[in-house]
């Protein structure tokens, strides 16, 4: 079969419009992703601003299919939602998530872990059941998992959205805003979401030290958040001026490569009992 695929692969990179093929060949293979084992999770480490210690991650997909290569989740995702796959997908991150949490308390790691959720996810009116029934076959305790959702896929549908966020704070689980800044919504809305935590979107981190607009954005987004008792994660943190800037806003935690790629589950715990 791996020869065949070599060849078809071959033909849709030959092929006129191979974007197009490819995005084909992701949605043919992805729907058995799961069943081969394709999927992996990995784990970016989250630091707490002042002493620079771990304080949780954040659980990122890694999709490595035999003839594709390795695909982007960000080329990969997109795809899923629009073919219907994600649900699955999901599910898969979500057990995960669990059995990366329960592996934390066996080592006695106390660590918050977050996942991504897709707008579709979010408009599911299965995943606030879906998630308890996993928090009561895994006993796990349901604050230790954040729930990362884009700004923008809670500003497609905001009344839903803003409903369904509130059936999963019932349930005990911790929600953040994800790419937070990028997403057009008011501050009226804001104001309304119940949510913990803010995730000031990386375009606004990445250029920091060289960039005073991005100082005014963040600073202010950074007390607007504390102001509304959410908590704020600045991602993309590249170099130690961000850091150190970011301190002096009081931005609660950090996440970006100058603390740590994102990591296998192993590597990652070794990484966390010595940070
Ligand atoms: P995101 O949720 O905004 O995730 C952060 C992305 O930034 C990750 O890319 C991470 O590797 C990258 N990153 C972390 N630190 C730095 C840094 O210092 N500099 C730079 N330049 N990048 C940094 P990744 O893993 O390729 O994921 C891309 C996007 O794919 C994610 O963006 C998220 O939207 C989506 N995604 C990933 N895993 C999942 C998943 O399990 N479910 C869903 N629905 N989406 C996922
Ligand atoms: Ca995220
Ligand atoms: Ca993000
Ligand atoms: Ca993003």
């Amino acid at each position: 079969i791996a020869v065949q695929e070599k060849h078809l692969w071959h033909w849709y990179m030959q092929g006129e419009d191979e974007q197009h093929m490819r995005q084909l060949a992701i949605l043919q293979h992805l729907k058995d992703a799961v069943a081969e084992q394709q999927l992996n999770l990995v784990l970016q480490p989250k630091v707490d601003c002042v002493s620079g210690r771990a304080v949780g991650a954040e659980a990122l997909l890694r999709w490595h299919h035999p003839v594709l290569g390795h695909v982007r989740p960000d080329e990969f995702i997109p795809l899923a939602e629009q073919s219907g796959e994600i649900g699955r997908l999901t599910r898969w991150v979500i057990v995960e998530a669990f059995s990366v949490l329960n592996k934390a308390e066996n080592a006695g790691i106390d660590m918050k872990l977050s996942v991504n959720l897709s707008t579709v996810d979010l408009l599911s009116d299965t995943l606030p059941k879906l998630l308890s029934d996993y928090v009561d076959q895994f006993s796990a305790n349901p604050s230790s998992l954040m729930l990362e959702i884009t700004e923008s896929a809670v500003m497609q549908d905001p009344e839903n959205a803003i409903e369904r966020l509130q059936q999963l704070k019932q349930r005990g689980f911790m929600v953040s805003i994800d790419d937070y800044g990028t997403g057009e919504s008011s501050l009226a809305q804001l104001k309304r979401l119940p949510v913990d935590e803010l995730k000031i979107d990386r375009s606004f981190v990445q250029h920091l030290p060289n960039d005073e607009r991005d100082q005014i954005i963040v600073r202010s987004t950074i007390q607007l958040a504390r102001e509304l008792g959410l908590k704020t994660v600045a991602e993309g943190v590249e170099d130690d001026a961000s850091w150190q800037l970011l301190q002096s806003m009081a931005c609660a935690e950090l996440q970006g490569y100058y603390f740590s790629k994102p990591l296998p589950i192993e590597e990652f715990f070794a990484w966390y009992q010595s940070h």
